[in-house]
This record gives C-alpha cells, sequence and structure tokens, in this order.
C-alpha cells in the first residue's frame, strides 16, 4: 500500500515539475507523447486507489494558464478539454461506444484537423466583439479582450446577418510557421531567449499586457465550436459553415464521416498531409454531429462523451549523443548544442540539435555516449526530449556545463531570473568580437558587405578586432587577404563607407547593445537625438518611454556607464560615423496641447468611449509621454474602470492627480490646441458606438 502512495506522489511530482518547464520557463523537458502518457499513468493508479486522490493532483485540473496582471473572467459554459488518443484503437472504441449509446441509430462524425495553438471563448454581443477569454482552468480565464483585438482574422463585427444576438464562438489562436521564425530571428538579434515553439510564442504574446506588442506579432486564429444555441442548426458541421459566413475564420480540413473507415481514411491522410501546413497542428478532433444527440451522449465529470481528440505523434528517433558543444553567441551568451550520429527525421538528416541551457541538460542527466530521444516539434528546430538510462555505458561521462567560457576561459556570469550563462569577457572574447562584428555588417544594421569567413580572416590576421577598426582598413590590408582583387577590395571600401549615411536607428542596432533589437532602436531614435543625449538618459528617464522596460532601461545604463564603452562611441565618431538622426529620422512635429503637452500620462483601467491605444495615440499626439508604472515624474494617471488597486495606492500616496475619463475628455475639448491642424485624433476605425466591455 505504502509503495502506491510513493508511485502515486513521485508521478505527481514529475508532472508538475515538467508542467512548470513549460508552461512558466516555455522550455519543455519532455515529448507532449511522452507526458500524456505519464498523466495517464498517474490516473490509472488514482482510479485503482480512488481514496489517495488530492484536491491538487495535476490530474484535477484542466491545465491552467491564468495570469496576473488580466482580469479574471467566468465562462458561462465551462471549457472542457477533450479526452486524447494516440491509436487507432481508442478510436474504435470511441465509435463503437458512441454507436451502442445512440442505439443503433445512424449518426455522423466531423473530423477536423486541431491546430497547436491557445484556446479562446470570444463573446460577440448583436455581432460586435466584446469580450475574449483563454481557457485558464476551464472554469475562469483571463479577459485577453484587447489582444485578442488586435488580430486581424479575428473580426470586431460579424457579417451578414441572421446571428443570435449573444454569441459565443470558441477556438484556437496560433502562429503561423512564417511569423513565428520571423520573431525568434528578431529575439535572436536583440540577444533574447527564444521561443521553443509556435505554441509557446502564441500563448507567451497573448499574455503580453500591451497591445502594441500583441498587435506586432501577426497571430491568427481558427474557429471550431459554438456552445449552447438551440436556435442554430442541430449539426456541428453546418454550425461551423454558418459561422463562416458571419467572417469567422474556420478550418478548410473539415469532413463530414459516416462510416468508421471514413475516419481513419481522414486521419492517416492528414496525418501525412500536416507536413506541408502552414501551421503548427497536433491531430484531429473527431465530435458527433448532432447536438441533440451531443446531449443524448453528455458529459464525463471532465471530458464529453460525444468528442475525442486523435494526437499525431511527433516523429521521435533514437541516436547517439556524440558531444556537446557550448557556443558563445554575440551578447557572450554559452549555448549548449548536441552533436548526434546522423539520423533521418521527417525527411532530414538531422546532426545537431537544441539542448536550450544548463538547467535543461541537468533536468535530462545528460551523459556522453547516450541514446537519447530527438524530435522534430512542429517540424522545427529538432530537440532532444529524453535519455534512454536504461542503456547507458557503465562509467558513462555526464555532460557538464562549463564554468569557464570555453573560448577565453573567463568565469562564466548567470544573471538572477535568466537561464543562461554568459562570458562577461566582452572587448576580448574572440567569438563575440567576431559576432558583433558580424552584427553591425547585417543588411538591418550598418549594411556592409561583409561575410563570416573575411570577418574571422581580418580578425586573425589582426587587422580587424573591432567595429571600429572596419573603418580604418585600406585597400593595401585587403589585397593581402585571399581571393581580394582591387575590385573587390574598393567595393568593400565603398560599402564601408556607405555606412555612415545609414540611419541613426540602424547604426544603434548594429552596436549590438544587449535587448536593442531593430524596433527598440527606432523607438529610442524618436526619443534621442543623438548617443551623447541617449548615453546620459537615467534609468528612470528611459523607463518613461512606452515600450521600454526596466530590462532594456538597465542594459543601455549598464552599458554606457562602461568606459571602454564610451571610448569606442567616441572612437567611432572621430572615424567619421555620425551617431546622431539624419534628416529622414526627425519626428513630424506635434500639435502642442496646453493640458497635454511634456506631460507624463499612466493609462490603466478599462475604457468605455475609447480603447486604451486610442487614448495612448491622443496624448502622444499632443506631445504628451505615457509611462507603463507610476513614479514621481507622473503628472496624471488616465484612470478607467477597475483599476488596480496597487497603482491607486500608489498615484494616492505620491499625490498624483486620477483623472477620470470624462475628466480627461473635457479638458481634452477645452483647451485650446495651438497649432494650424489641430486634429481631434480621430478614434481607430468606426467604432463609435462600441459597447461597454463587461466585467462580471
Ligand atoms: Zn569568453
Amino acid at each position: 500500500m505504502e509503495r502506491i502512495d510513493e508511485q502515486i506522489r513521485a508521478l505527481r511530482e514529475e508532472i508538475n515539475r515538467h508542467n512548470y518547464a513549460y508552461y512558466v520557463l516555455s522550455s519543455p523537458t519532455i515529448s507532449d507523447y511522452d507526458f500524456d502518457h505519464l498523466l495517464k499513468e498517474l490516473e490509472a493508479l488514482e482510479a485503482q486507489h480512488p481514496e489517495l486522490i488530492t484536491p491538487d493532483s495535476p490530474t484535477q485540473r484542466v491545465g491552467a494558464d491564468r495570469t496576473e496582471g488580466f482580469a479574471q473572467v467566468a465562462h458561462r459554459y465551462p471549457m472542457l478539454s477533450l479526452g486524447n488518443t494516440y491509436s487507432y484503437e481508442e478510436v474504435d472504441s470511441f465509435y463503437e461506444r458512441v454507436k451502442k449509446d445512440l442505439g443503433g441509430k445512424p449518426f455522423a462524425i466531423a473530423a477536423e484537423l486541431k491546430y497547436d495553438g491557445l484556446s479562446i471563448s470570444l463573446i460577440y454581443e448583436d455581432g460586435i466583439l466584446v469580450r475574449a477569454v483563454t481557457r485558464g482552468d476551464g472554469q475562469v480565464g483571463d479577459d485577453v479582450t484587447a489582444n485578442v483585438r488586435t488580430i486581424r482574422s479575428i473580426p470586431l463585427r460579424l457579417q451578414g446577418e441572421g446571428y443570435p444576438r449573444e454569441l459565443e464562438v470558441r477556438g484556437e489562436i496560433l502562429l503561423p510557421f512564417s511569423e513565428f521564425d520571423r520573431i525568434n530571428a528578431e529575439r535572436s538579434e536583440a540577444g533574447l531567449p527564444l521561443f521553443a515553439n509556435p505554441r509557446n510564442a502564441a500563448s507567451g504574446t497573448l499574455k503580453q499586457l500591451d497591445p502594441a506588442i500583441v498587435a506586432s506579432r501577426r497571430l491568427d486564429a481558427f474557429f471550431y465550436y459554438v456552445p449552447a444555441q438551440p436556435d442554430m442548426p442541430d449539426s456541428h458541421y453546418e454550425r461551423l459553415m454558418q459561422c463562416k459566413a458571419w467572417g469567422l475564420k474556420v478550418s478548410h480540413a473539415i469532413e463530414l464521416c459516416h462510416s468508421l473507415s471514413e475516419v481513419h481514411h481522414f486521419l492517416d491522410h492528414w496525418d501525412e498531409a500536416r507536413h506541408s501546413a502552414p501551421v503548427a497542428t497536433d491531430g484531429v478532433v473527431l465530435k458527433v454531429d448532432s447536438i441533440t444527440e451531443q446531449e443524448e451522449l453528455g458529459y464525463t465529470s471532465k471530458t464529453p462523451r460525444w468528442a475525442i481528440a486523435y494526437k499525431f505523434q511527433a516523429e521521435q528517433v533514437k541516436t547517439t549523443l556524440l558531444s556537446v558543444d557550448f557556443q558563445v553567441g554575440r551578447t557572450g551568451a554559452v549555448t549548449p548544442v548536441a552533436n548526434l550520429e546522423a539520423v533521418p527525421i521527417s525527411g532530414t538528416i538531422v546532426r545537431r540539435a537544441s539542448l536550450h541551457n544548463a538547467d535543461f541538460i541537468t533536468t535530462l542527466d545528460l551523459h556522453l555516449g547516450d541514446q537519447v530521444f530527438v524530435e522534430k516539434g512542429g517540424e522545427i528546430i529538432p530537440k532532444i526530449v529524453g535519455v534512454a538510462k536504461e542503456e547507458r555505458q557503465q562509467g558513462a561521462e555526464p555532460v557538464i556545463f562549463p564554468t569557464q567560457c570555453p573560448s577565453c576561459s573567463t568565469p562564466l556570469q548567470r544573471n538572477e531570473g535568466e537561464a543562461a550563462y554568459y562570458c562577461p569577457n566582452q572587448s576580448a572574447c574572440p567569438p563575440q568580437q567576431t559576432a558583433r562584428i558580424e552584427h553591425f555588417c547585417g543588411r538591418k544594421a550598418a549594411d556592409i558587405r561583409l561575410g563570416e569567413e573575411t570577418i574571422s580572416l581580418l580578425f586573425e590576421l589582426d587587422l580587424v578586432h573591432s567595429i571600429a577598426d572596419l573603418y580604418r582598413l585600406r585597400v593595401e590590408n585587403l589585397l593581402t587577404l585571399p581571393g581580394f582583387k582591387e575590385r573587390s577590395a574598393t567595393k568593400l571600401l565603398d560599402s564601408i563607407t556607405a555606412s555612415k549615411d545609414r540611419p541613426f536607428s540602424a547604426l544603434l542596432f548594429g552596436l549590438g547593445i544587449r535587448f536593442v533589437g531593430e524596433t527598440v532602436a527606432k523607438t529610442l531614435v524618436q526619443h534621442y537625438r543623438s548617443i551623447e543625449e541617449l548615453a546620459k538618459a537615467s534609468l528612470e528617464e528611459l523607463t518613461t518611454i512606452p515600450d521600454i522596460g526596466k530590462v532594456i532601461a538597465q542594459s543601455l545604463v549598464d552599458y554606457f556607464a562602461l568606459e571602454s564603452n564610451r571610448h569606442f562611441i567616441l572612437e567611432l565618431e572621430e572615424l567619421g560615423l555620425p551617431l546622431r538622426r539624419t534628416a529622414q529620422e526627425e519626428p513630424s512635429p506635434v500639435t502642442s496641447h496646453e493640458f497635454i503637452s511634456g506631460r507624463t500620462f499612466v493609462i490603466s483601467g478599462v475604457f468605455t468611449e475609447h480603447s486604451r491605444e486610442e487614448y495612448k495615440a491622443m496624448i502622444e499626439s499632443y506631445g504628451g509621454k505615457i509611462s507603463s508604472s507610476i513614479s514621481s515624474k507622473t503628472d496624471f494617471v488616465l484612470a478607467g474602470a477597475n483599476m488596480g488597486p496597487a497603482k491607486l495606492e500608489k498615484a494616492t500616496s505620491l499625490g498624483i492627480t486620477l483623472l477620470s475619463e470624462t475628466d480627461f475628455l473635457a479638458h481634452l475639448h477645452a483647451t485650446q490646441v495651438t497649432s494650424t491642424e489641430a486634429p481631434t485624433p480621430a478614434p481607430v476605425q468606426e467604432e463609435r458606438d462600441e459597447p461597454r466591455l463587461l466585467f462580471d
């Protein structure tokens, strides 16, 4: 008895650990298949020993993803998850059970491709989108309406007519592969950790507190279910077609099956065809089509009895771990990469796989020579998902994350709260130096036509050790390099000279300051005319700039605090590189407003007349500043409904004036605008008659 108890406890701990890695760290430590397997094992044990079930067991929740910072809203109808299976046998027994429970009546199964994203519930009132809520724990989720409104494929107003006065539709929010790749490329350039897969990226995006960030990442959405609605057709399939006519995106991969062999055929087809889909898919959902029959079949305590999710197995293979490289990147971050015995997966030969970070290696308990399971999750970067520990050779050496830089031997450091280790020797660690030069030469930075190999060569020959050295190169230097002729040398020098005319934002991005990606660089240039001005900015001042958070601000302050960096900037300027705004980068003059110009606002809560984004745009268009947090520099808080109690307390304790929406609009219209153009900022789109957001 005690052994079962012990077994259950160990399983729960293991599941919780993987859950945390998945939802909190966004670094899965196990394949979905293995995870479901563990969960099933636990369910089976608990079924045999119901006296051992505790309310905090991982089997007792649907999968919580609630986040602080969003209002919590109860679902009118609980968002249940579906029973999962990986085998045709279980699909068959599902089919047979339905057949039996329906007493032999003919029935149809709607089979639809399941997208690998994040569940969402939308509420339309009189055809207008009023609320979007995440699944959360199935009963209560996060109100992410502001973020969901930025998703282009979700209609803010339904098309056509005949929709119910109140309509709930459920679907999946996801990130297409192309967008996933673009965002990760940007994050890599900015030295930020990469998203493990499109689902994590979609989830991380939807949980952003700033809708502008959400809007910049092009999420997509597909809808697959309409709960309740007795007046709609009695067929799930027809309801979806109806939704499609109202402008909601519905999967084209949906089919009505009238026999088990038609179901098998659909599964077979998509197991293969999904590899060419532009979005991540992880299975097929089978639902009894008739709503009446669905109700007849009913629910178990956690899942509907009229539906099941068949999950595709991610292609997984076993191979040998030969060695692990520890690569030093531009920012000094040390990334472990596994070298594998070559093995084919999903049509490509895989030799290397990502190991993410030191914690990941520890969790896997990786040893050299191990038989490892490699998976192409969502068909992207291959990753190691497990180790066959029972096959480990005696005396195998554990993989140990180095404590010193593999290139320059400087002791590695780890910042609190970050998974990565860094080599702090920024100025003299060779791979960091060459990677910085390479980054600076990039197309979006200085745009100098210099490849990785030539940079390494110039570095080895002591011709170029820093970005500044590029501007000291002469034709005769280049002619000493293999393959360089007069013509190619001149061409390269021309592109170096031309880089002096690049926009300030591109050059600033090119400097490779940690967390200063392309977008951040553009934002900074709107606020600072030159690098000198930027270098003088304090942490507090920087954080008042919209989209510049504490982490970015701290990184900038740290950068300019270093004597060597200040010297380097001077050096660049002496070599003729102007680190200041070009004429094109001068911000267009803002209309001034007596009440708003030059004042700092914090916007908090929910508004009825205009959206938060519209208020932000109004304030900025009159030269006001928006800050995300209340400080002594805040002049006004524009306070909507449901303003957070912590913010309210802080504003009160600092004696900052709170403006209601009505106060603000009164000030806005009462005060004269001192410009000839004087636009009352146009509300975004045609949503003047936007209904009040509803809060439970
Ligand atoms: Zn180093």
